[in-house]
């Protein structure tokens, strides 16, 4: 199994990165493992840490309409540069947590995606150069109020931007299978809803970032989404939305309702 870099707080709120170890267990390292973080003597029996969102990112840079499938069932077609929007990172949450369903949409769906994480400062750089700035994987739910994205033409900053819109993790890994598959499932419905291999990607990792470092610096810890493939659809409150991607594991949330705003 590959090395699982995880992110975790304990009971006195103490934030570490670490190593989770097979039998769960977390080596905690002195600082972010893309920063060169080492292992200390500390490590932390399951019972004193929760595992939080894998990093902490200045911002997460995410990318639509990047299958063709999808930008076909979204009655569009693949754009001829990589479309960019931003998701505010006080919408990431961590497998387990809750995805709050806002009182402001009637139809939010899910939209299962291979997230990449940035290890080292990124500026204008070629592919080639971009391959080596990131430093892993994992999964991420790009959550959308579908019908505030349709009903304006902006920018789509509320209907992707809700608190919880992003969850993210469990872990990092830093190697990937090629063509890895990534699957999203509904409740107990062993069928999933969404299933691709991550190489039917229009613009790969590597090419995506290189767009991306060519007009914003991408800092270590970034997080860039990689755009969903076809079959999104809603969710209600209760149900469970799990994505699995080969060779990391499943990202796992149940949606409910977030409290009205008080009048
Ligand atoms: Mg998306």
């Amino acid at each position: 199994m590959a090395t699982r870099y995880v992110r975790v707080c304990t009971p006195e709120g103490k934030i570490h990165y670490g190593i989770l170890q097979i039998n769960r267990t977390v080596k905690v390292l002195d600082a972010p493992p893309w920063l060169q973080g080492q292992p200390t003597e500390l490590e932390l029996e399951p019972d004193r840490y929760r595992l939080l969102a894998p990093c902490s990112p200045s911002k997460v840079v995410a990318i639509g309409k990047n299958y063709v499938a999808h930008a076909t069932e979204m009655g569009s077609v693949v754009p001829p540069e990589p479309l960019l929007f931003l998701k505010p990172p006080s919408a990431i949450v961590a497998n387990g947590d809750p995805i709050l369903y806002p009182p402001q949409s009637h139809r939010v769906d899910y939209e299962g995606e291979l997230a990449l994480v940035i290890g080292d400062r990124c500026t204008d750089c070629t592919p080639e150069e971009a391959a080596h700035k990131i430093w892993g994987y994992t999964i991420a739910n790009d959550v959308t109020a579908r019908d505030l994205q349709k009903a304006s033409l902006g920018p789509w900053a509320r209907a992707k931007g809700f608190d919880s819109f992003c969850p993210l993790g469990p872990w990092l890994v830093r190697e990937l299978p090629t063509g890895a598959t990534l699957q999203t499932f509904l409740n107990d419905n062993p069928t999933a809803v969404q299933q691709t291999s991550i190489d039917q990607m229009v613009y790969p990792p590597d090419v995506l970032v290189s767009y991306i470092s060519q007009i914003m610096t991408l800092i270590p810890g970034d997080l860039v989404l990689t755009g969903t493939p076809e079959g999104v659809g809603p969710v209600t409150v209760g149900d469970r939305v799990r994505i699995e991607i080969e060779g990391i594991g499943s990202l796992e949330n149940t949606v409910i309702s977030r409290k009205s705003p008080k009048a």
